[in-house]
């Protein structure tokens, strides 16, 4: 990441809105911002597949959920944070593979740690999920309150609330309804 050439945009945006960028309280300001920016798009390194290590699934087809990862990320439109929990279900096919628990969690931070859309994050941790895995299904669940939205627009809090849904969880509403329950803590 080139942090020089974020030090000298963040300058320039200071000066654009009008402020003195050489005044006590911002001269350290654009430095700061490059090394937040370096930590909060680290993900753009990274390529979520690979984080997702796989062992074999020892006949344990069952359905697998880690629900309430939270997560922080900035939208691309706008630069402004976005951010809320993350639910991530699969069932591994027959003499497939699975992952650890805390990969999950781990393949939802790579993700979001870029310039991102709601709808492509969610998208592309289940797509990584598949690629890794070759599960039976895979559902990803996203809901998660936009500072582009709450600080500016509708200037009003909602969650917006996404989803990705493959193989056994779309063709099956049982299952599907199944993990829903799950995540909404309503299961057994
Ligand atoms: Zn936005």
């Amino acid at each position: 990441m080139d942090l020089e050439k974020i030090n000298q945009g963040v300058k320039l945006i200071l000066e654009g809105v009008g402020e003195d960028a050489q005044r006590e309280g911002l001269l350290d300001t654009p430095a700061r911002v490059a090394s937040m920016y370096e930590d909060v798009f680290s993900g753009l390194e990274v390529d979520p597949v690979s984080v997702i290590t796989t062992m074999p699934a020892d006949r344990h087809q069952e359905m697998v959920l880690l629900k309430d990862i939270s997560f922080f990320s900035m939208c691309e439109h706008h630069l402004l944070p976005f951010f809320g929990k993350a639910h991530v279900a699969y069932i591994p096919s027959e003499g497939g593979l699975i992952t650890g628990l805390s990969k999950l969690a781990t393949v939802v931070q790579v993700v979001a740690r870029r310039p991102q859309l709601q709808e492509r994050m969610t998208s592309t941790v289940a797509d990584a999920m598949v690629a890794a895995l070759d599960p039976l299904g895979v559902l990803v669940l996203v809901q998660a309150e936009h500072l582009c939205m709450s600080m500016r627009g509708i200037r009003s809090t909602a969650q917006t609330v996404t989803s990705a849904v493959r193989g056994i969880f779309r063709t099956n509403a049982a299952t599907r309804a199944e993990v829903l329950a799950m995540i909404n803590g309503r299961a057994w």
